[in-house]
């Protein structure tokens, strides 16, 4: 079937850490909070999201997870070798955050849908993309796309 997604193996930037993702995303975001920034060394922090059960094969031994205060539920981890951003978790787990630019073939990924923390942005974005501001704009279009994520996920499988 043409539609199905072509599994895709993710990597730091000095792939030490690797990871496979065997499922379409249920979404993408670009990140302009400054702990993204941070944790990054860019910008903005371009992300797709994952369901725990798409991800298989990881890899991480040499991943440091860490927990910043906000937004909260987040475990970020860095690689310790090259210091870059190796893989990101939310809700206890359950959803996987995936920096775009560690996977390989970002055309068969969506497209990015929104800017989160807009309003943290170092850098403009010359795009139509909604742009939300702050913690309670931003998490809440964060859930909507990521429920209608995983509603085309449901009705692509009818
Ligand atoms: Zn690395």
């Amino acid at each position: 079937m043409s539609s199905e997604f072509i599994p895709q193996e993710g990597s730091c930037s000095c792939s030490s850490n690797t990871y496979t993702i065997n499922n379409k995303p249920i979404g993408r975001f670009i990140c302009h909070c400054t702990i993204c920034q941070e944790f990054t060394g860019q910008a903005y922090n371009d992300v797709t999201i994952l369901l725990k059960s798409d991800v298989s094969k990881l890899n991480l031994i040499r991943t440091k997870f860490r927990r910043w205060k906000l937004p909260p539920n987040i475990s970020r981890g860095l690689c310790t070798r090259c210091n870059k951003p190796s893989i990101e978790t939310a809700v206890g787990g359950n959803l996987i955050l995936i920096p775009t630019t560690n996977l390989p073939n970002v055309a068969a990924l969506p497209e990015p849908s929104m800017h989160l923390f807009y309003n943290r942005r170092v850098q403009d974005m010359d795009d139509d993309l909604p742009k939300c501001n702050g913690f309670v704009q931003s998490q809440a279009m964060t859930v909507k796309a990521l429920a209608q994520g995983m509603y085309k996920r449901i009705t692509r499988a009818c």
